[in-house]
């Protein structure tokens, strides 16, 4: 909990106990949680807490870029504490199916984007929807 103290207060913020568990929360699920689901969590540990106290927390974690928030194609919102630019897998029916790490593409696109600029837009970061199916595993029929 030490850790995550630090971590809210190098961002400026108050440690409240509710802060702290949402926090907890997030880096402890690489899911992309909704805030539903946060609150579903926290308040198992914290039964008084309210649904719009776990999203003005949320939010004030995504102002002080703690945590990243997108939309995923159903208009959902989901948060993730892992702010390190990174692409997302989805399956096709929208759920995330895990964080996609690759440095290279990453130069990539940085580069393709400082040379062909879009008109009348500053482009603030890239991030990829990979839309995949899982691969059926291949049977073992000796
Ligand atoms: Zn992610």
């Amino acid at each position: 909990m030490d850790k995550l103290k630090e971590r809210l207060a190098s961002r400026g913020l108050k440690t409240t106990v509710q802060r702290l568990y949402v926090y907890e929360v997030l880096l402890n699920s690489r899911q992309h949680p909704t805030a539903e689901e946060v609150y579903r969590k926290v308040s198992k540990v914290l039964p008084s807490v309210s649904l719009s106290t776990i999203y003005n927390t949320l939010e004030t974690f995504v102002e002080h870029k703690l945590v990243n928030k997108f939309q995923s194609e159903y208009g959902i919102s989901r948060y993730d504490a892992f702010v390190e630019t990174h692409h997302h897998i989805y399956s096709e029916n929208g759920e995330i199916l895990a964080d996609y790490y690759d440095e290279e593409l990453v130069q990539l696109l940085n580069d393709y984007f400082s040379k062909k600029k879009i008109n009348d837009y500053e482009i603030k970061e890239i991030r990829l929807q990979i839309i995949c199916s899982t691969k059926e595993k291949e049977t073992n029929n000796e």
